[in-house]
């Protein structure tokens, strides 16, 4: 394990500053913790709001993420009214955290980690505590006891597995009473601590005691190397994702029946050495590799096998009820898990898999958003290489099933859950953006996306596209969009964009069909190739995405919605804009029967038609910009109209026509 430590960087530091340097540099280390484990504090002496000299533990409150924790996210505790707690035997988890509340020294300070008593129950001044790979490839084993052993002699005691809270504080204290020279003590099935007189001692500690586990690992795991005799792992060439873009959708959509999800795939050579596995089945059914990630990934994943000889396209009929079916059993499964274990008084959870696991494709995570997709996906893959190590060195094991319910349906730990943040109303929905590098484009995939929307944004411009998406990933902090060139005109060009949105999300909810081009002359100076030009983009273009939305929806089985950016000149015809005005009346008329055909799988087309959009358009030139000049439809005007057909505001609205055009009595839709 890489020490990351650096003397120049802690020398200016002190007191909580030093601690949150400590707990960032343990932070990005993925080996060492993930998303949200593990946590560290610190105790010293300080005065208090009367100027009492003051005994202080600060801790990380609960659920925030090492490698990017700021000081505000510890919570400082008074040390000595903790202490009172030694002389109890046992105290309820509630009683717990209510007197944990009372010992705040600051009233808005965040809730305390739920191993606050751990740190306070123990001596030093500095401790971390962390989920390291390794450290659980030792303890999830049968006889994790002589393993610990064999690696660190009587150097590490070990503590039995026991939920956190006050329980496990006792013991912990009662392990360290009867080994008061030991820097160390690991968690059976769940972890390590260390500790030191200075933050460095302590950190330097957990990076002792972690190398040596993978030392023990590397030497012990000889046949983690291939055997003669496995089967040769497939390794997938460039083209043959096309089973996943086939299947993705259809997951997506028998994981969404109650709420719809976001879908990643994670195909890299080393996940699906994992996925391809002969044990791959047996392996992934045995559970977390701490109870710590268990509100991500769930106790188990989903394993998949695809059918035989599914058709991947076409239908997708034989493959949806295959999937359906062990997405169905899958539920059924954690039901009955669900009702055999859980304690008293508690509601069921999403009983859907996070994780996916599929032979020949990948490793699939779902989430609200790909960030939680992300969060889950990077949990299992450390999960995959602690399952091959363990098993590697031993016989790989976790909790049992009552451990892991109790643990999933703890509130202690579904107290993280109400930490975070409304979902907002487009979150879970997955929309496409045809034109996106232009002005209603821009402002359409702004309005979406601000509202919670993963957006793909198209267009042939590949720069600007590209600039918009790292735009507004910069502003939600995550991939959020992704910037897909497309050319609506070209067939092959549409369905490899939208093969590439599938990978990307999982699938689609929205199309916003917006892409075109305007060229303006009088019919009979009109050339053929601004004609054909028009009906490429305007017309043709509209039904190549159209088409691949409408597949793309039928396979998914959530219904579908597409909104139509046409004109106003469709109702309002003027002179001179013959190419634009009639490709558009066809993008329209193809519209109006979408709603019909889309009618039956639940899918709504609706169209908008703006006035001219002057500011910052590509579609009109200097000369007409200037005699137009009087304009005043703007792009987010359109968004908002967009907006509006796009959500569930409009869910019973289907083939109407919005104008955009501030009051134009030629255009009304009659
Ligand atoms: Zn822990």
């Amino acid at each position: 394990m890489r020490d990351r430590w650096s003397d120049t960087a802690a020398a200016t530091l002190d007191g909580v500053d030093l601690l949150v340097y400590a707990t960032r540099t343990i932070g990005q280390e993925p080996d060492l913790v993930l998303w949200g484990g593990g946590n560290t504090s610190l105790k010293a002496t300080v005065k208090d709001h009367v100027g009492r000299d003051t005994r202080v533990l600060w801790i990380k409150g609960s659920g925030s993420d090492m490698k990017s924790i700021t000081a505000k996210q510890f919570t400082p505790l008074r040390l000595d009214d903790l202490l009172t707690l030694r002389a109890h035997d046992a105290m309820g988890d509630e009683e717990m955290v209510s007197f944990q509340n009372r010992c705040m020294l600051e009233p808005g300070a965040p809730k305390p980690s739920i191993e606050t008593l751990l740190h306070a129950f123990l001596p030093a001044p500095h401790i971390y505590h962390t989920h390291a790979d390794a450290i659980c490839t030792l303890v999830d084993q049968t006889d994790s006891r002589s393993l610990i052993r064999q690696v660190y002699g009587a150097e590490v005691p070990l503590v039995s597995y026991v939920r956190p809270g006050f329980g496990l504080s006792k013991l912990a204290a009662e392990a360290f009473a009867r080994q008061p020279q030991a820097r160390a003590m690991i968690l059976d099935k769940h972890g390590l601590v260390t500790w030191g007189k200075t933050a460095k001692d302590a950190y330097l500690e957990t990076i002792r005691i972690v190398t040596k586990a993978e030392r023990f690992v590397r030497q012990g795991a000889p046949s983690s190397r291939p055997r003669r005799g496995t089967r040769t792992i497939r390794v997938s060439p460039p083209d043959s994702r096309t089973p996943a873009a086939g299947l993705m959708p259809v997951l997506r959509g028998a994981l969404s029946r109650q709420r719809r999800v976001i879908v990643t795939l994670d195909d890299e050579p080393t996940t699906l050495a994992f996925v391809n596995h002969p044990d791959a089945e047996r392996l992934s059914q045995v559970g977390p590799f701490t109870p710590d990630h268990i509100l991500h990934t769930k106790p188990r994943p989903l394993f998949l096998r695809l059918p035989e000889q599914a058709p991947h396209k076409g239908t997708g009929l034989p493959l949806a009820d295959h999937v359906g079916k062990a997405v169905e059993r899958y539920r059924d499964d954690y039901v009955r898990y669900f009702e055999h274990y859980k304690p008293t008084g508690v509601t069921m959870l999403d009983p859907h898999p996070r994780v996916i696991l599929v032979p020949g494709v990948g490793l699939l995570t779902t989430g609200k958003d790909r960030r939680a997709a992300r969060i889950t996906h990077d949990l299992y893959v450390h999960t995959m290489h602690v399952i091959q190590q363990a098993s590697a060195i031993g016989a790989y094991t976790a909790l049992p099933a009552q451990a892991l319910c109790d643990f999933e349906y703890w509130p202690m730990e579904n107290f993280k859950l109400s930490l975070l943040p409304p979902e907002k109303p487009l979150s879970r929905r997955i929309v496409l953006i045809t034109g996106a590098a232009g002005a209603i484009g821009r402002a359409v995939a702004t309005r979406l996306h601000r509202e919670g929307a993963s957006v793909i944004l198209t267009d042939v411009d590949d720069r600007k596209l590209r600039a918009l998406s790292d735009e507004l990933n910069r502003e939600s902090g995550e991939e959020t969009t992704v910037a897909i060139p497309m050319d609506v005109t070209r067939e092959d060009s549409v369905r490899e964009a939208f093969e590439h949105a599938i990978l990307t999300y999982g699938g689609l909810d929205i199309l916003v069909s917006n892409a075109g081009i305007a060229r303006s002359a009088p019919v009979e100076a009109l050339s053929l190739t601004d004609w054909n030009e028009s009906m490429a983009v305007n017309a043709t273009g509209h039904f190549l995405v159209c088409r691949e939305a409408m597949r793309l929806f039928r396979s998914q089985g959530l219904g579908g919605n597409i909104v139509v950016v046409a004109t106003k000149n469709v109702l309002a015809p003027g002179k001179d804009f013959g190419p634009y005005s009639a490709s558009k009346a066809a993008q329209v008329q193809l519209g109006r029967v979408l709603a019909v055909e889309g009618a039956d799988i639940g899918v709504r087309v609706n169209m908008v038609n703006p006035d001219a959009v002057f500011e910052g358009s590509g579609l009109w030139s200097p000369a007409l910009r200037e005699a137009r000049a009087k304009a005043y439809v703007t792009a987010l005007d359109v968004g908002e109209a967009v907006l509006f057909l796009a959500s569930d505001s409009s869910s019973k609205t289907t083939g109407a026509m919005i104008p955009v055009d501030g009051g134009c009595r030629e255009a009304f839709p009659r």
